[in-house]
């Protein structure tokens, strides 16, 4: 038995009540010592007969807290007299700040409690919740390197903060009425308004039918009723993209269908936007035109006040940002760029250091990795050298590796115009100070012209670090799995081996040695990224067809029009071409008329999936063909199969007509996955392979991925997808990594 040693504990040990939680654990066994942070540790010297209860507790450590390891080193001197918590030192940089918490219930208590002098408190939080990420410059996490430094305490929370039994306990971001910080509520001009109450106010102005940005934990909200969704879609001139919503518990039971498993994650420290299925499909068309509505629940103090003093049962929360721009986090920038949109401003002055948006989950996969999961840190051995993964170019995030953990950054957006590449570059520049990274290898995606490509050169020149390219979809592999597998990655956009644009296409073999053993047909984009935006282009391109300009006509196109689009894929001019997944999806809603013009981002794939939703599939004969070794799918015999179907069911009234085009959508969805599938279950029989990985945006579609895993399921095969990132491109920097570590280990 022993009764003495100094115990080291590493990992997520910062910023997650690791030291009161000793402290109290220490009081409770009579233990006599100290702890103090040493940047990536937490060491503590113990002296006391019942150490070794005292090591278990430890071990355990404090909810939020993520443990690596634990070791004990011999300890000589004599004790102290108590247990004291010491001031922390900068140490060998090794472990991470956790990301920021939703509310705890007890401080939601303590906002609605009469003797609670954090009733009606916006920033209260304690040691086991309340932003961390959004308001560190640097580690040690101490009170001083936050933005919590420019509100010293006020006695009575500096007593608080001294008293072990207290939840705010050394808790940094601990802050009251009397000296932390502080709401306002500003009219359009960014004016501040003499009231005594903001919250109040602001909740009978959303009431009434006004438009606010609110500052939250990571950045701006937009927020406004229901019933003024048309009028913000206006003024965004965002007229079809799908809002997210705050809304109580107990009004979403009613709008949306919440499985035992989407209130877990609602309610977890994340408190994520959960994409859940409406239960009329066509209700809440203001806020969301799909079959889906994302939705949340109140996760920081503020939200709650809001809620209990609002009468609406929800709102419209969207992130404040120009289109393709970071989301805005100061209240200047606001101003400045918000005019014209906003009718009020709730803002405090706790600065936001690093912004973060919410993040965004659909039946347990991640879609936006954000606020409560990252930075995330996964432990993962990719040998010796520290990299990092820059990311692609949409929907991009950065993660660099470093002595057996890979960090990824929350989301940073579509990295296509610099001043979202400055914030990418920002973000991998925090995160490595934080890590104390030095990079060896620097891994990009295979696109020459990508912005985030430009900066790993610019960045490999400096460092002297090599490069690494890695192709998109082996990079969607990598983040699913090391083991040998068959992968299926189906997407929008991928730049392949041979500078086409891939996006449905099947690899075997293992990290980092993958073939192409299959993918869809490869068929013209005519007028490249036109053909993306306008789908049209893209049904002519699969199926160039006086049959498919005769429907163009019927539609409005002029002869004219028709006449150049015939000719640029009859000679091959400006037309690039494509193996994506998303663009067979993207010409089949054209064809049905369900979205002939793309306003977001995956926006005619994302409308087909809702009218599949109302419709049945047919099973329709599959062709394959083999290419230089590939088997390909041929989508040109899928769509011909829609076009047949589609052009059958005309005339046959506008009911039948709606049923007939959700059929046709269900059919394409279900006879493309299982051609994908089958290539797959081919591919497995050829190679002896058990496992197929699937990975890529079109798979958080839950009928493909459905269809997908029934027929690998049926074959005896195992699926295997990724729960820890997203499908997809917010895994990409991470699979990067996963790739060039996996390269320069000589695998
Ligand atoms: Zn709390
Ligand atoms: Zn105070």
């Amino acid at each position: 038995m022993r009764d003495r040693g100094r115990i080291l504990v590493r990992g997520i040990v910062q910023g997650v009540g690791f030291r009161p939680f000793v402290y109290a654990r220490a009081r409770a066994l009579g233990i006599r010592g100290s702890v103090k942070n040493t940047g990536s540790q937490v060491e503590i010297d113990a002296w006391g007969g019942r150490f070794d209860e005292f090591l278990d507790d430890v071990s355990r450590g404090p909810p939020l807290s993520r443990i690596d390891s634990v070791e004990v080193l011999p300890l000589a001197g004599e004790a102290p007299a108590g247990f004291g918590i010491l001031t922390s030192s900068a140490g060998t940089l090794s472990g991470m700040i956790p990301p920021d918490v939703a509310t705890c219930g007890e401080c939601v208590g303590d906002l609605f409690d009469e003797k609670s002098r954090y009733r009606g408190y916006f920033a209260t939080s304690c040691v086991n919740c309340g932003p961390r990420y959004s308001i560190i410059g640097s580690l040690p996490y101490d009170r001083e390197r936050t933005s919590m430094a420019s509100f010293p305490m006020c006695p009575e929370c500096g007593r608080e903060y001294t008293l072990p039994e207290c939840r705010r306990h050394h808790a940094q971001t601990i802050a009251c009425p009397v000296c932390g910080p502080r709401l306002t509520l500003m009219d359009a001009d960014g004016r501040a308004m003499e009231i005594e109450d903001p919250v109040g106010e602001a909740a009978e102005l959303l009431d009434a039918g006004s438009i606010l940005a609110i500052r939250g934990i990571g950045g701006f909200h937009l927020a406004c009723t229901e019933e003024r969704g048309g009028e913000l879609k206006a003024r965004l001139g965002r007229t079809e993209q799908p809002f997210a919503i705050m809304v109580r518990e107990e009004a979403l039971e009613q709008m949306a269908c919440v499985e035992a498993a989407d209130w877990k994650l609602l309610k977890s420290e994340v408190h994520p936007i959960a994409v859940l299925a409406k239960r009329d499909p066509s209700a809440h068309a203001a806020i969301s035109n799909l079959h889906t509505i994302g939705c949340m629940l109140p996760y920081a103090p503020l939200h709650h006040l809001l809620f209990s003093r609002l009468k609406a049962p929800l709102l419209i929360m969207t992130s404040a940002n120009m289109p393709g721009y970071p989301m805005i986090t100061e209240i200047d920038t606001a101003v400045g760029k918000l005019r014209g949109q906003v009718d009020y401003y709730l803002t405090h002055d706790r600065r936001i250091l690093n912004r973060c948006d919410d993040s965004v989950m659909r039946d347990g996969f991640i879609i936006r990795l954000s606020r409560g999961i990252a930075p995330k840190r996964t432990r993962i051995e990719l040998g010796p050298r520290c990299i990092l993964g820059v990311g692609p170019e949409l929907n991009s995030n950065v993660t660099i590796y470093k002595d057996g953990f890979a960090i990824t950054s929350p989301h940073v957006g579509h990295v296509r115009n610099p001043p979202t590449l400055a914030y990418l570059q920002e973000t991998a520049e925090r995160i490595r100070g934080w890590l104390g990274a030095r990079y060896d290898v620097i891994a990009h995606d295979l696109h020459p012209s990508f912005l985030s490509t430009g900066y790993a050169r610019e960045l490999a020149g400096e460092t002297g670090a090599e490069l690494v390219p890695v192709q998109h979809h082996r990079a969607h592999v990598a983040a699913t799995t090391l083991e040998p597998c068959i992968g299926i990655t189906i997407d929008g956009v991928g730049y392949g081996d041979d500078g086409r644009v891939w996006g449905g296409e099947v690899f075997a073999g293992r990290v980092p040695h993958l073939d192409r053993v299959g993918h869809l047909e490869e068929v013209p984009m005519p007028g490249g990224d036109l053909a993306t935006r306008f789908p049209e282009r893209m049904l002519y391109g699969i199926l160039p067809t006086e049959g498919t300009l005769g429907l163009l006509r019927e539609r409005g196109w002029t002869d004219l029009q028709c006449g150049v689009l015939a000719r640029q894929v009859e000679r091959g001019v400006n037309v690039a071409w494509t193996s994506s997944t998303g663009r067979v999806l993207d010409a089949v809603a054209a064809l049905l008329g369900i979205c002939r013009e793309r306003t977001y981002d995956g926006e005619p794939a994302m409308r087909l999936e809702s009218a599949a939703y109302a419709g049945t599939p047919a099973e329709w004969p599959l062709e394959f063909v083999q290419k230089a070794g590939s088997e390909v799918l041929s989508t040109r015999a899928l769509v011909r199969k829609a076009m047949e179907a589609y052009l059958g069911s005309r005339g046959a009234g506008e009911g039948a007509g709606r049923q007939a085009a959700c059929d046709i959508a269900a059919s394409v969805q279900a006879n493309l996955a299982r051609g994908l599938a089958h290539i797959a279950v081919h591919a497995a029989d050829d190679t002896g392979l058990k496992r197929v990985a699937l990975s890529g945006g079109v798979a958080y579609n839950a009928a493909i991925r459905g269809t997908i895993r029934e027929e690998i399921e049926k074959a005896g095969l195992t699926l295997v997808m990724n729960r820890e990132y997203p499908l997809g491109d917010g895994c990409i920097s991470y699979g990067q990594c996963v790739w060039a570590g996996a390269v320069k280990r000589g695998d």
